[in-house]
Formats: structure tokens, sequence, C-alpha cells
């Protein structure tokens, strides 16, 4: 904590995670005597830049932008920018750490990393978001590439941004290099179900945890926080799979649909109108909108919150407990603060923690770098169908690593465990790096 000070959201995540990992240092004292924990906690590099802007009134606007390099170990750095405007470093390291462990758990060959800025997209016109974005990776350039650190999209960057980033992006160094961003449109080196991906895999995820219980999604009643890009596709997939989500939300409130959420209709008034949530509830006569408030407080089985660091406390846990909730999987990353997941522990509830829960979308990334390596684009079929298997084996690593380590049925061991140890192992075989 001295030596970060002021980052509490980092210092969350990495107690998260070191509380987990006694039973592996008993087991493996190679890792103590490594100092690997200390230097997994340290980023390899943290690059922190101005952002000069001009809006549309011709006033220059500045913001701050980050990019946290923190471990490439197993690959180049990977993970998205966020364009929010609580966005400072604690934020940053504390999401770059977990995508370390996220990136880990998918076996697939990428390290992790983070950026952003504390610019906020709302209420900007296109012309400013894309001024920003220009200025933005007029500094990013210079630090990122196929082979060094590969961003993509996250709170605040969606298709719009990711394509101006990369416009800029080929415009500065003169290369069409697909491979340095993921998340671009399909026409330009996307891959098919990216933008499904995180809330796809969410609830491909949380079919296995019923599955494990013999259970189905069928006539659950899910509650979905966030109506961004997690949330909207978590909805399709659940209706897709026999559930019903019943509630969502946006930072102005939530709206309680018992007909089951219009997932046209949201589509509508979120990605296309770019509007508030209310505005769903305006256009159906049958749901109900709840300004502020708790969409916790919604009776319902399984809850799944898709929109931001600790937005789930211990309260609301305590309130989906007593309302006979019995699944909760992290949709978003780290949404639930530490007293919550105390609580869900205490009343048995089945609890996953994002960077397993959330892992399909950086998987489908490291999907759309192969294509874009081997110049190759395939079939929205073939593609959903190795995410299903990614997140597949992303449950079954964490049940069996729990199940090893002496703690069966607990995925936050289970996820902290087994990102770390191939993280680690990785690090060791490199040396003292
Ligand atoms: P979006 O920007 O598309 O959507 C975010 C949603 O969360 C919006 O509905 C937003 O509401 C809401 N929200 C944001 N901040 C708050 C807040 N303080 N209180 C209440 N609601 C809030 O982001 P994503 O859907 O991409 O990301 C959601 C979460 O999923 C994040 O934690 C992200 O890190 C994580 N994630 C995303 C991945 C991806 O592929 N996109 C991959 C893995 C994890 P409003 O419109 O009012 O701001």
């Amino acid at each position: 904590v001295g030596r970060n000070p002021g980052e509490k959201e980092f210092h969350q995540a990495v107690r998260e995670v070191l509380e987990s990992l006694g039973p592996v240092i008993t087991k493996h004292p190679e890792y103590a005597d490594s100092e690997v924990i200390r230097r997994l906690c340290e980023p390899e590099r943290q690059i922190i830049f101005r952002v000069p802007w001009v809006d549309d009134a011709g006033r220059t606007q500045l913001n701050r932008g980050f990019r946290v390099e923190f471990n490439s170990a197993l690959g180049p750095f990977k993970g998205g920018l966020r364009f929010h405007p609580t966005v400072y470093l604690g934020i940053v390291k504390f999401l770059g750490f977990e995508q370390i462990f996220k990136n880990a758990l998918t076996a697939m060959p990428i390290g992790g990393g983070k950026g952003g800025s504390d610019f906020d997209p709302k209420g900007r016109s296109d012309a400013e978001v894309m001024r920003f974005c220009q200025s933005f990776m007029t500094e990013l350039y210079r630090h990122i590439g196929e082979y060094t650190d590969v961003p993509a999209g996250d709170i605040g960057v969606g298709g719009r941004e990711i394509g101006y980033l990369f416009g800029q992006y080929k415009r500065i160094t003169n290369r069409y290099e697909s491979g340095v961003f993921t998340g671009k449109g399909i026409t330009w080196g996307g891959s098919q179900v990216r933008t499904e991906a995180t809330g796809y895999g969410t609830v491909f995820f949380v079919d296995e945890m019923l599955r494990s219980q013999s259970q189905s999604f069928d006539g659950k009643r899910v509650l979905i926080s966030g109506s961004g890009n997690v949330a909207i596709y978590a909805v399709e997939k659940v209706h897709q799979l026999g559930g019903r989500v019943i509630a969502c939300s946006d930072s102005s409130g939530y709206v309680v649909d018992e007909d089951g959420i219009d997932l046209e209709l949201l589509k509508q008034v979120k990605s296309v109108e770019r509007g508030r949530i209310s505005e769903y509830a305006d256009r159906r006569p049958r749901a109900t909108f709840v300004a502020g408030g708790s969409i916790w407080d919604v009776p319902c089985d399984i809850a799944l919150p898709c929109a931001t660091q600790n937005e789930l406390d211990e309260a609301a846990a305590g309130v989906l407990v007593r309302n006979g909730c019995r699944i909760v999987a992290e949709g978003a990353n780290m949404p639930c603060t530490p007293g919550a997941t105390r609580v869900f522990a205490e009343a048995g509830v089945l609890f996953a923690p994002g960077k397993a829960v959330n892992a399909g979308g950086v998987a489908t990334s490291a999907l759309e770098m192969q294509q874009n390596a081997s110049r190759d684009s395939w079939s929205f079929d073939y593609t959903e169908e190795r995410l299903g298997e990614i997140m597949r084996s992303i449950h079954d690593r964490c049940l069996d690593t729990a199940e090893e380590y002496g703690t069966p049925g607990n995925y936050v061991a289970g996820a902290n465990i087994a990102g770390f140890t191939r993280v680690a192992d990785a690090m060791l075989a490199l040396g003292v790096i």
C-alpha cells in the first residue's frame, strides 16, 4: 500500500488474489523464494500522457491518458482502453492486474495490460470523440504493436472509438497492421462474435455453473446490471438459453420488465440512440423505471453484475440472498465488493469472479489476432463454437484447480490459483525479468 498510495481499487484487486495463494505457496515454495509475487504486482511499464484536443466550440480541452503494460510473460500485453471520468492510475492498475490472470486462464498466448483516459464521451459529438481519439493515439501509437501491446475496448470504448483510434494509428505509422487492435469492424479486420463475446461468454460460463448443479437456465429469473456492450449480449444469450432477464440498468437507474427485456428496443435506445435507460420504459407499456435505487432489490434466481467495479455491496448482497438468488457471476470487472462476496460465501450462493466469467471477450480478441496473423476470417458459427469451448474449459479449469488445492467448488480460489500458476511458471522460466 505504501508503494502505491491512494490506488484503492488496485489494492483491493491484489488483496483478493493474494488471499487465495496460501495453499499454492505451501505446495510450491519456489514461488516465494523467487519473489515472483512481488514482481507480478509491479507493472513492467506505466505510461501517463497529456491528451489535448479541441471541442466543437473551439475551446481547448485537456485529458490524461494511461497505458499500464503489466505483464508480458505469456504474450504481448493485451487489455482494453476505458474512457470514463472516474479513470485514474488506481483503476487502470486494478484492471491491468486482473487482466494478467484472466488472460492466463484463457490458456491463450497473451500478457496483461490496460489503459484509458478520464475523457467522458457522454454528450460529446462524433467529431469531438474523433478528435479526442486522434490526439490519444498520437501519443499511444509509439507504445503498441502486434508483438508488443494490443489494446481493445472497455467502458466508453466501442466500435466507433476503436475505428477512430485504429484509423489514426494507420495514418501515423503508414502500416495496415490489423493485429495492433482488437474489436475492429468486420470489414476492416475484425472478428465475428467479438462484439457479443463478453456477454455471450458470461452466459456460457453460468450455463456450466448451472450444469454442475444439474440445472439449466430454463425459466430462471435473471438480473443484469448495466446496458452496455457486456449487458446487451448477456441478455440476448440468456433469452436464447431459456432464461428471462427481468431488469437491467444504467448509471441513472434501472428498469423492470416482467415480460422479459425486449432486446431490440434495448439496443435501439442504448446502442443506436445512445440514450438513457428510462427511455426504454417510456416505450414499453408494462415496464417501469426506477430512478437511482438498486437493481439488486428485484427478486431473482441469478444475478449478473455487468456494469462497473464495486456496484454490488454487502447490503445489496444481503437483499439478493434474502430474495432467494442462488447464483452470482461477475460479467463486469470486480463489481462485487469484498463484503458482498463474503455474504455470498456465507449463504452458500454459487459465486464466480469476473476474471473467469468475462474472459470470453479477451479470448475472442485472441481469436481475432489469430485471424489477423493468418489473414483469414472465420464464420460466426465457427467462432461462437470456439468461444463456447473456451468458456467450458475455463470453467472446468477453475473447478479442477479449486479441487486440487483443497477448496472444492470455490471458483474464486480456482480462478486465482490457475491464472497465477500459469503466469508465475512462465516468469520463472524466463529468469529474473
Ligand atoms: P459499456 O460502456 O458498453 O457499458 C457500461 C454500462 O455500465 C453502461 O450501461 C453504463 O451506464 C453502466 N455504468 C458505468 N458506470 C456505472 C456506474 N458508476 N454506475 C452504474 N452503472 C454504470 O461497457 P462494457 O459493457 O464494455 O463494460 C462493462 C463492464 O464489463 C466493465 O467492468 C468492463 O471492464 C467489463 N468488461 C468488458 C469487456 C468488453 O469486452 N467490453 C471485457 C471484459 C470485461 P451509463 O451509460 O449510464 O454510463
